[in-house]
């Protein structure tokens, strides 16, 4: 008898150390979207990202998007960076062909965490991806758990002046899941702690208080760039070329020419939510922009 075939099989935990801390990346989920180009690129031309996508032996239309929020243990705490989808796509018609299930709190299991175990959630920003698994059936979902908000994201979405209309419904969320939880909540800035060893990075453009965060410990770093860029080759490639979903085109671009020199310069050990899981590795200086070169085995030496 041949072996029956069993379907693909892909890692969605992978845990590392980070001097005294404990990293740990964990997959959400992954949307199957169409058209590389216009989704990103929309200054340049089709033939040019479809050139750099085949370049790169990536497809030149259909694309992969992960949702990979990161775990961080500090020894003292456990922190937990963006909530990834949660129950959206179940509760919220006008997402339903749009995101995955979150697999969040399932894929933490396997990895041993609790909900009950995370200390600290930091949002990076306000889009769905990222605040979704807060809350489940009106209940949060980590229920030990302060927050922590970029204190102009959490303002812009309050105010609710100035929102695109392609972002109304992301309002309409972030105010039925993150605005109750402002008494559980600190705001914080660029260059603000949040906890020993972890400092807020401005990266504003995507949206418009979007954080990086810099990790250190023992002299190891780490910068979660969030959705700085949001695609591992052409957002990284070519930082200039627009993606739809920034909410200030212009900023966005300037905001990740910034980071990616810096990580590049710095030789910063980086790590993207939407990069191919576990969403993490360095930026080189390339021809014309950057290169994303993925970890293999540096941090588990
Ligand atoms: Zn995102």
């Amino acid at each position: 008898m041949p072996a029956s075939l069993q379907g693909d099989l892909q890692p969605a935990i992978y845990r590392f150390k980070l001097g005294g801390f404990e990293v740990a990346s964990i997959l959400d989920g992954k949307s199957m979207r169409e058209g590389l180009h216009p989704n990103f690129g929309a200054n340049a031309s089709a033939a040019e990202v479809h050139a750099l996508a085949r370049a790169n032996n990536i497809d030149s239309n259909r694309f992969e998007h992960p949702y990979i929020p990161t775990l961080v243990n500090t020894g003292k705490q456990l922190v937990l960076f963006d909530a990834g989808n949660g129950a959206l796509r179940r509760e919220h018609e006008p997402l339903r062909n749009r995101l995955p299930d979150g697999q969040l709190v399932e894929h933490m299991a396997k990895a041993g965490y609790r909900p009950e175990d995370v200390d600290v959630i930091v949002l990076t920003h306000g889009h769905p991806d990222h605040i979704g698994g807060l809350i489940e059936g009106g209940k949060v979902v980590f229920p030990n758990a302060r927050y922590v908000f970029g204190a102009a994201e959490f303002d812009f979405w309050k105010r609710g002046e100035n929102v695109r209309e392609a972002r109304k419904f992301n309002r309409e969320l972030f105010m039925r899941i993150c605005v109750p939880l402002a008494d559980r909540s600190s705001f914080i800035k660029p260059g603000d702690e949040v906890v020993p060893g972890i400092h807020a990075v401005d990266a504003a453009g995507h949206s418009p208080g979007l954080l990086a965060f810099h990790i250190e410990s023992e002299g190891k770093r780490f910068m979660l760039t969030a959705d700085t860029c949001t695609q591992y080759v052409i957002a990284v490639q070519r930082p200039e070329w627009y993606f739809d979903m920034d909410d200030d085109k212009d900023k966005a671009v300037a905001t990740r020419q910034r980071i990616l020199d810096m990580a590049a310069t710095e030789r910063l050990f980086v790590g993207g939510f939407h990069f191919p899981f576990p969403g993490i590795g360095w930026v080189e200086k390339a021809q014309g922009g950057y290169r994303f070169v993925p970890h293999s085995y540096q941090f588990n030496l």
